[in-house]
């Protein structure tokens, strides 16, 4: 039940709200409140005064009017795959599942979602479009929180980070006024350098448009999961950063090191195994892929192969990630260099992790447009281009919450072992719960959000699950 410490005139207050609204708003006292206020990583409690589920952007307005009177935050969130890390007892937490429309642009090679469409949808919707869209890697992530953090796709080599492609939203701001930014007419540009990786925090997004790019001439994809023994973590790894240091931008790699669990998304054989798999995405043809895959297939017995031609719609099962909610502990880096001795340090790191409870170890080889200079820069958005070389993230499934203190020793082991190359800066939408954007940018951009924040939003309503750090 809820820790909420709604005062009397507040609840009336919410009350009134919920008439007037179109859509629902629930209070912890309300049937379905326990679903509705829990995040997808189930290892954060949230207790928010209230769930809003607006139905229109006139429902949006009437929550801030609400936030304004009752001296509640809003924070948004479609999904919780990045929960916030407090228990927002101070905030209605608002769902964004009704606004729903889809629109694939393919002259323009433009698209326009809803605020609550997943990218699942959207990839099914570009099938046989010839289009593809800088999606990430499961279907179940909101576009529009993916690309407000950044985004990092599979296509991302190609053509940068989800918000380099963002090219207007829409939204509500603080004080109730529904507004669009984009398109270069009377713009904020200020505003949309912010969005673009600034996280939710300006004013709650009801839509947005973005950039799409061409598939390959045959629509097709090449690409899938190579699945190897722990034993060969060693050998696989490094055979991944070798082929992803010289692969060209079209080719797309990415490795885990794995405890897989006994669950049942799981094939049945690989249930409880360790394993390292590698996670292939290729704009190119089988040849030309299989060429470049060599080394990495001969580095270990590949005891699964689902390495074939795919389109669009099928991207995130490349990746086979869990669809429904799981509690989890996380930990992510930027690595500036990854050498074989350091892939040792990182494997060895993950053994002792997996005795204490470490799911999961993924290293996201990155590059190509992600690292290169964007023209002019505020295209890139306060994002900005990302000169590391790979992204490092470490996982503990919490399946028992005694599991916690050893999670978090594992990740200590993961985080030391990687210390030497880690550099400064993170995509946002791999931030951990409790992290603030300190964690992601420099003090310029900081300054800069912060300013923009204190313009849009001067009373600090709209709360965002990585705040700006404390001044
Ligand atoms: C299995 C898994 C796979 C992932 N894969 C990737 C990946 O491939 N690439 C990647 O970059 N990240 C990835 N992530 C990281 C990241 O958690 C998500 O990209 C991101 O948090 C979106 O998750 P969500 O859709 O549940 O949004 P939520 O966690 O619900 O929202 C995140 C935040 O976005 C803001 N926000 C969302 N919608 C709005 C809105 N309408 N208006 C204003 N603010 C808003 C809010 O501040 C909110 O707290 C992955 C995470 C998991 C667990």
């Amino acid at each position: 039940m809820s820790g909420s410490t709604l005062s009397p005139s507040s609840r009336a207050r919410l009350e009134t709200l919920a008439g007037a609204m179109q859509g629902e708003l629930l209070l912890p006292d309300h049937a379905g409140w326990g679903e509705a206020s829990a995040p997808w990583n189930l290892a954060v409690v949230q207790r928010p005064a209230a769930v809003a589920l607006p139905a229109d952007v006139a429902d949006v307005q009437l929550l801030m009017a609400a936030a304004r009177d009752t001296g509640l935050g809003v924070t948004v969130q479609p999904g919780g795959h990045g929960p916030h890390g407090g228990d927002l007892h101070d905030c209605i937490l608002v769902r964004t599942a009704a606004f729903d429309e889809l629109t694939i642009d393919i002259p323009t090679r433009t698209a326009r979602v809803g605020a609550g469409v997943r990218w699942g949808r959207v990839l099914q919707a570009l099938e046989g479009t010839g289009l593809l869209a800088l999606a990430g890697s499961n279907p179940t992530i909101n576009v529009a929180a993916f690309t407000l953090g950044g985004g990092h796709s599979s296509f991302g080599r190609s053509f940068g980070l989800a918000a380099h492609s963002l090219l207007a939203v829409e939204m509500v701001t603080a004080d109730g006024r529904a507004i669009r930014v984009g398109d270069g007419v009377g713009d904020d540009d200020e505003l949309l350098w912010a969005l673009k990786g600034g996280g939710g925090q300006f004013g709650v997004v009801t839509a947005l448009e973005f950039r799409l790019h061409p598939a390959p001439a045959t629509g097709r994809l090449y690409g899938g999961k190579l699945t190897f023994p722990a034993a060969a973590a060693g050998p696989v790894l490094r055979a991944v950063l070798d082929v992803a240091a010289s692969a060209p931008e079209p080719l797309s790699i990415s490795a885990v090191l794995m405890v897989l669990p006994d669950l049942p998304f799981v094939p049945e054989p690989l249930r409880g195994q360790s394993v390292v798999t590698v996670d292939i995405v290729s704009q190119l043809d089988r040849e030309a892929t299989e060429s470049m895959l060599e080394p990495i297939r001969s580095a270990g017995a590949v005891v699964a192969d689902t390495v074939a031609a795919f389109g669009i719609g099928a991207l995130t099962d490349v990746f086979a990630e869990p669809v429904d909610p799981v509690p989890a502990l996380e930990w992510s880096a930027l690595l500036g260099s990854l050498t074989h001795p350091a892939v040792d340090a990182l494997v060895a790191a993950f053994a002792e992790g997996a005795a204490l409870g470490l799911s999961l170890l993924q290293i996201r080889p990155l590059g190509g447009a992600i690292g290169r200079a964007v023209t002019p820069p505020a295209v890139a958005g306060v994002a900005g281009v990302l000169a590391a070389h790979a992204l490092l993230g470490a996982t503990g499934l919490v399946f028992d919450p005694a599991m916690v203190p050893g999670i978090g020793l594992a990740l200590g082991k993961v985080r030391d072992a990687a210390a030497p190359h880690t550099v400064h800066g993170r995509v946002v939408t791999f931030l951990a719960p409790g992290e603030d954007l300190g964690a992601a940018y420099g003090a310029p951009e900081i300054a800069r959000l912060r300013a923009v924040k204190a313009r849009v939003d001067p009373g600090g309503t709209i709360r965002s699950n990585r705040p700006l750090p404390l001044a």
